[in-house]
């Protein structure tokens, strides 16, 4: 059982206190934390009102239902009573009847798209609403997708296939050329291929029911220069095939990033390593008929079901030291994920992580963020700014950018953490700092104990002052920040007003 704390929640200096999309969240009562929430969806009250009866809602009925006390909310085509729910919302009441009586679609998905909101509320479920709109919301014709394409200078992508005798390709044109391994995520299972294709804020999907069987493995490779991702599929029996399959859901379509569902593949638990005393390394293992590259900067959402809900939450994968990754890049098709994850004792999802075991299973979801490697590119000076676990996004940049930014003349770590215990790869930083003359770190505590001489406090003008001096007068810059919401939040005002430009400014943000 969790050891839920008395006050009110969350604690005021507590991450749960992170905004999702810059909104912050409420103080809840005692008692209604998501686990309160979960059990109460699990003492078989009619949450509904209808006696688990369920009804097609018509606009008008819709409408009706926008008290506090009699609250409605379509999302997605499904009408939900979130009445019960009000209390528990981290978000506050206030947040849910913005969409009260009404469709709160667009609402939500600027605000958490990523929650499981089909699992969360699966008990408030009132029923379908009466029309449902012709196209499903995202999902953009032919003519469309080449109007919105070209007005941002794209040209819309294909498909094709070809065959030999022991293999199938698929050939995407992306007709981009900034593209890498880390913009296709390719799934295949039993005989539905999947292969996601990122370009720009759009995803483009090939989704195939395969006519024929191929082996579990199957290699992906990229044309850089013309944007042409090859993915060679080896054929189970040396037939020759008539088509390549029939299509599934979203095939051959170009759908707005935002509006593309997120895609869960199973993952299996490795290892899990100590790291400080609250905090451990992670290694999940990709199925083998998955092809996926989280891009530097960015973060999956890690799937796992408590009591019958699914809970999901964000992490951001990091490498597997920064030590290796500096002397041995990865191999491009990698198939392990690491993370670095804080246990909170008190937590719903952490210490149900903390207690997997070796050879479980956990879901992970494709990438998401806005960070590209391409911010770093002729940098002379990179600044991360970063407080707890928010170094896990900070990993794969430091790595990165030692390795591959040849302009580079300084980089520096500013890492904020309560005590000396809570330093996550403080030895490994260290060794890094000696190697590497333009890598410098420095730590400084909020908590420290007595014997601590080194920098106290938490993230100030003249802290951050001291430490930004860049290595030549208007040098090319970046500053990368991640830490609680209120930390990064105080730390991007503080470095406007030391005069960083917004495009020189980057923030890790929900
Ligand atoms: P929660 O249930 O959210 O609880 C967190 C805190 O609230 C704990 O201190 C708990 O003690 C307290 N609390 C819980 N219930 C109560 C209550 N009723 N009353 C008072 N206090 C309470 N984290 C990482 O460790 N590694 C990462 O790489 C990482 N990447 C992230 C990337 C992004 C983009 C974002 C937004 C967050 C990331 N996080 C990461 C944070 C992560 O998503 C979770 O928020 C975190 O793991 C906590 O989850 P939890 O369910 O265990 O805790
Ligand atoms: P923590 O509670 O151990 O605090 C670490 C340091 O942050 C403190 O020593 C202090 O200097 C600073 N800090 C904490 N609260 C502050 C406040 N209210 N105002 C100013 N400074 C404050 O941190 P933690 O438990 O490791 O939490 C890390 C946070 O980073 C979580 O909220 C997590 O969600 C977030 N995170 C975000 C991303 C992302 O990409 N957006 C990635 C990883 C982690």
């Amino acid at each position: 059982m969790l050891n839920v704390p008395s006050q009110s929640f969350p604690g005021p200096s507590s991450q749960q206190r992170v905004a999702s999309g810059g909104r912050s969240k409420v103080p809840l009562k005692q008692g209604r934390s998501l686990m309160d929430w979960i059990r109460m969806t699990k003492s078989g009250k009619d949450l509904t009102g209808l006696k688990g009866r369920l009804i097609e809602v018509t606009e008008e009925e819709l409408k009706k239902h926008n008290k506090k006390d009699d609250c409605w909310i379509c999302i997605r085509g499904f009408v939900y009573n979130v009445s019960p729910y009000m209390e528990y919302h981290p978000g506050g009441e206030d947040e849910l009847m913005r969409a009260a009586g009404s469709d709160g679609t667009d609402l939500f998905d600027q605000v958490h798209r990523w929650v499981n909101y089909e699992s969360m509320l699966k008990e408030c479920l009132v029923g379908r609403m009466a029309v449902k709109p012709a196209v499903p919301k995202g999902l953009l014709s032919k003519t469309q997708v080449t109007d919105t394409l070209t007005k941002e200078g794209l040209n819309s992508p294909s498909y094709d296939w070809f065959q030999t005798d022991s293999s199938v390709t698929i050939v995407i044109y992306t007709k981009q050329k900034d593209i890498s391994l880390d913009s296709v995520i390719v799934d295949h299972q039993g005989d539905s291929f999947r292969a996601e294709t990122i370009i720009k804020d759009y995803s483009y999907l090939v989704h195939i029911a395969l006519s024929h069987e191929v082996e579990e493995d199957f290699s992906v490779r990229v044309v850089e220069n013309v944007g042409k991702i090859e993915i060679i599929l080896k054929k189970k029996e040396h037939t020759s095939w008539k088509c390549l399959g029939l299509p599934l859901e979203r095939h051959n379509l170009l759908t707005p990033k935002k509006d593309a569902g997120l895609y869960y593949r199973k993952c299996q638990l490795v290892s899990k390593e100590d790291v400080t005393h609250d905090t451990k390394l992670f290694c999940l293992m990709l199925p083998p008929c998955t092809h996926l590259q989280v891009p530097i900067g960015q973060h999956v959402y890690l799937k796992v079901t408590i009591t019958g809900t699914e809970i999901v939450k964000p992490y951001t994968p990091v490498s597997y030291s920064l030590l290796s990754e500096f002397q041995k890049p990865v191999p491009p098709n990698n198939k392990y994920i690491y993370f670095l994850i804080k246990i909170y004792p008190a937590g719903l999802l952490t210490p149900k992580l903390d207690h997997l075991q070796i050879g479980d299973f956990v879901s992970v979801s494709g990438p998401e963020g806005n960070f590209k490697k391409s911010k770093l590119q002729e940098l002379e000076d990179l600044f991360l700014v970063a407080a707890g676990t928010g170094f896990t996004p900070m990993v794969k940049i430091l790595n990165y950018a030692l390795s591959n930014v040849l302009s580079l003349r300084k980089l520096k770590l500013m890492f904020f953490n309560k005590t000396e215990d809570d330093i996550i790869w403080r030895s490994q930083l260290e060794k890094l700092a000696c190697k590497d003359k333009r890598f410098d770190v420095e730590y400084i505590l909020s908590a420290p104990t007595s014997e601590w001489n080194g920098k106290q406090g938490q993230i100030s003008p003249a802290l951050l002052s001291e430490f930004l001096k860049r290595s030549v007068e208007n040098s090319r810059v970046l500053l990368c920040i991640c830490g609680p919401t209120p930390f990064t939040e105080q730390g991007i005002e503080l470095l406007h007003d030391l005069c960083f430009s917004k495009e020189e400014i980057y923030s890790f943000t929900a």
